[in-house]
């Protein structure tokens, strides 16, 4: 194996602090960063890099995107939070942006992501005990193995990843898993008239970046919509432009019932994530029901409408279907033993490595490293690659450059 380049001393401090006093809840490339712009990012040292992870695609408008800057700065100095115990000059506006974006009559604003799903996960089961008509108490929803949805209780009670909910337990009932790409199984599934609803990712981020059978969703929507059941769309990785359209539910014409949003609706800046859907569902949640201190802060609405924006203005969505075509072209062109494959939508991409060692992936990305490229392994043998979508054609080719000789670290 090719030796690799050693954390710098300056490096080590800052690793030995988080290794000291942080949680160890991470298992962080030994990469310190301070500085983002764009596409890059620099470290301590001033080594600059392509981010190709972008923040798990968080950062899809590019770091430090000046407008978006602009809207926090700005904004920052006249009126952060409220709460919502009163009203905001924003919050308003920013519902009205959103929801007009998007096409859905409401928005229930939140900060993260699992946030968001909670909430989609409240509202499925309130519209099922007070629309459906199912007992209280008895509402199920179905999920798919390979799940990823975030972190809290309720979340991994339905994840099928033991390193997620091992030893987490005593779980939250109440959800049905079946496999994902399987719509006979969620025929089967939806039989049940206790069910108020499917969660899907239109493509599993986490798991790998797997994506479904064309089809997939557009049938899955339709056996949801004969079973009176609602279909919830978790956009939070592939949404805003990431796959090549605004959501990636778009390529089948799908349009969620419940649509959730985050991640780059911060634009890489601050939590920002967003529950939409028609007011059938969404009044079904009253004053004082549900809430967060911080959601819809005045802040938030400024950078979120910022943010959604800059996608628009720099046609973001359409640089991601061009230069994602032309990434898996170009990586299936480097005729290397090692990946197996590689498979996404736009810019939302994984290449799958075939190594002996089963740490091989892991090493392509401490070589990529020191080549000025970052990607982070997930589920071992899998390296999504998934840069900013303001990537430029040159930057793009530099960055399969830079993978062809990081390869070379595998032959050793
Ligand atoms: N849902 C999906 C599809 C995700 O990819 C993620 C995060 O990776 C989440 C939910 C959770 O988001 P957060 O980490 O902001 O809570």
């Amino acid at each position: 194996m090719q030796v690799l380049n050693a954390p710098s001393q300056l490096s080590l401090h800052y690793l030995e602090l988080e290794e000291k006093y942080g949680a160890h809840n991470y298992h962080p490339l030994p990469v310190v960063l301070t500085r983002g712009a764009g596409v890059h990012v620099w470290d301590i040292d001033g080594k600059r890099y392509f981010d190709c992870l972008s923040g798990y695609s968080a950062v899809n408008q590019g770091h430090c995107h000046p407008k978006i800057v602009a809207a926090l700065t700005e904004q920052a100095k006249r009126l952060t939070l409220t709460s919502r115990a009163f009203h905001s000059d924003l919050l308003g506006e920013y519902a009205r942006y959103i929801t007009d974006y998007f096409g859905y009559d409401k928005v229930l604003p939140v900060n993260t992501g699992v946030e968001a799903v909670e909430t989609a996960i409240k509202l499925c089961r309130r519209w099922g005990y007070h629309v459906k008509g199912i007992p209280e108490e008895k509402a199920k929803m179905v999920v798919c193995a390979g799940n990823f949805h975030g972190r809290t209780t309720t979340v991994i009670s339905f994840s099928t990843d033991p390193d997620s909910n091992s030893r987490f337990g005593p779980y939250t009932p109440g959800f049905v898993i079946i496999p994902y790409n399987d719509t006979a199984a969620l025929a089967q599934a939806l039989e049940d008239p206790l069910v108020a609803g499917f969660l899907v990712e239109p493509i599993q981020g986490e798991a790998g970046v797997v994506v479904p059978d064309e089809g997939y969703l557009r049938l899955a929507k339709q056996y949801c919509k004969a079973a009176n059941a609602l279909f919830i769309g978790d956009e939070i990785q592939t949404g805003l432009g990431r796959t090549g359209r605004m959501l990636a539910c778009d390529y089948e014409g799908v349009r969620p019932d419940i649509l959730i949003l985050g991640k780059a609706l911060g634009g890489g800046i601050m939590p920002v994530s967003a529950v939409l859907a028609d007011d059938a569902i969404m009044l079904t949640i009253r004053p004082g029901e549900h809430g967060s201190t911080y959601g819809g802060n005045p802040l938030a609405c400024k950078v979120a409408m910022a943010a959604l924006e800059v996608l628009k203005e720099e046609r973001l969505t359409e640089n991601a279907a061009v230069l994602g075509e032309l990434f898996r072209q170009e990586v299936l062109a480097l005729d290397t033993p090692f990946i197996k494959t590689i498979r996404g939508k736009g810019l939302l991409n994984a290449i799958i490595i075939d190594h002996p060692r089963p740490d091989a992936a892991w090493e392509l990305c401490l070589a990529l490293k020191d080549n000025g490229l970052l990607a982070k392994p997930t589920h071992g043998d899998k390296i999504r690659l998934a840069p900013p979508l303001v990537i430029t054609r040159d930057q793009l080719l530099e960055c399969v450059d830079i993978l062809k000789d990081s390869l070379t670290v595998l032959s050793h």
